[in-house]
């Protein structure tokens, strides 16, 4: 199969628009119409995670953590950045990475967790903002249900769970064809005054260009009139982090217990703030940015990861933090991927690497 074809399902899955401005997301190694026989999933893209690529003979390893985030100048063998990409390129074995794109929708990584956790219901702890946008477009009254179909499948009218949400308003248009037009409606030289609908579209950054493209194609006129406009609203489906209630207040060492074996590490924590766990905030690896979030929608816990000593202090009596270490809080990202992959592509080879990357040990 073509690399193409499987990071195309993964970034409809995960847009790489909703990677932070640090990030480092996508095509990393290879071209997108090189052909695998197969993925490997890992969390981190190592030397030893290319050998096992070699040695299972996979052209196409899919890390959650880009191997490279900044420039390289290089390329030597001195550092084991650059001793990655050499093997890849050696070896014509692509890498790609799907960071915190994958962090930031609503059904990823943070989602994995709280369905581990037994939170069936979660939302976004820090919805995006700057990217959702209105679409708004007038269409002669007869192209009403065209215009929005062709919207609708690009991608337009999603309001979190909701698909096909649009607003339509009768009104009156009016244009003058001038020399060098070709209009559907009217004649040159002279206005003409047409009963249009104004029909307008929440839309998400990443489906702009095709939200745009659907409308112009199926707009019945040679010039569509239509605006983009900036709005204020946070995408409930894109953000960091994740919080919600458990199906019953559990005992805090019951939780404590429930969350070691959950994801089998030993967890640093601040005293508990109260007998009882109801609400749980959760932030996949380093999440200590959000503990303001977490706070604000009074989650008794915050589960994350790479916490500092003087940021332990902030917990401050108001929300319990607990680190459990970033590698152990992502560890199921590498399933999620996986699962991702094989449900859209059944007949193809997915492996998980059995590279254990964790750079950290505990005695
Ligand atoms: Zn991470």
């Amino acid at each position: 199969m073509r690399i193409g074809e499987i990071i195309n399902a993964l970034e409809e899955w995960a847009p790489p628009v909703l990677q932070e401005s640090y990030d480092n997301s996508g095509l990393i190694v290879g071209a997108l119409d090189w052909e695998t026989s197969g993925v490997l999933v890992t969390l981190d893209c190592l030397e030893s995670v290319v050998d096992e690529a070699i040695e299972k003979k996979v052209q196409f390893i899919i890390a959650h953590h880009p191997i490279v985030f900044s420039g390289l100048k290089r390329f030597n063998g001195r550092t084991y950045v650059e001793r990655v990409i050499m093997k890849a390129i050696k070896h014509n074995i692509a890498i790609y990475a799907i960071h915190t794109n994958l962090d930031n929708v609503l059904w990823g990584v943070n989602a994995k967790i709280m369905s581990l956790l037994g939170v069936s219901n979660h939302s976004v702890l820090s919805p995006m903002a700057d990217t959702l946008y209105k679409f708004q477009v007038y269409v002669p009254r007869a192209a009403r249900k065209e215009v929005a179909e062709a919207v609708f499948a690009a991608g337009g009218g999603k309001v979190s769970a909701y698909q096909e949400c649009s607003f339509t308003t009768n009104g009156k248009g009016t244009f003058k064809p001038t020399q060098g037009t070709n209009p559907v409606v009217g004649e040159i030289g002279i206005r003409e005054e047409v009963d249009e609908v104004k029909l307008e579209f929440i839309v998400p950054n990443f489906a702009i260009s095709a939200v745009e493209h659907a409308a112009r194609t199926t707009h019945p006129y040679e010039e569509m009139a239509y605006e983009w406009l900036n709005i204020a609203n946070k995408a409930t489906d894109y953000g960091a982090g994740a919080y919600g209630e458990l199906p019953e207040a559990m005992p805090f060492d019951a939780f404590l217990e429930h969350v070691k074996t959950t994801f089998g590490t030993t967890i640093r924590y601040t005293k508990p703030i109260a007998d009882k766990v109801r609400t749980v905030a959760v932030c996949g690896g380093s999440g200590s940015f959000l503990l303001g979030t977490a706070k604000a929608v009074k989650a008794d816990v915050f589960i994350t990861a790479d916490y500092k000593y003087h940021q332990f202090f902030d917990a401050d009596a108001a929300i319990t933090i607990l680190d459990v270490g970033h590698f152990e809080s992502e560890q199921f990202t590498i399933g999620l991927i996986a699962e991702f992959i094989e449900k859209k592509f059944p007949k193809f080879a997915v492996l998980t690497t059995e590279v254990n990357t964790n750079p950290i040990q505990y005695y």
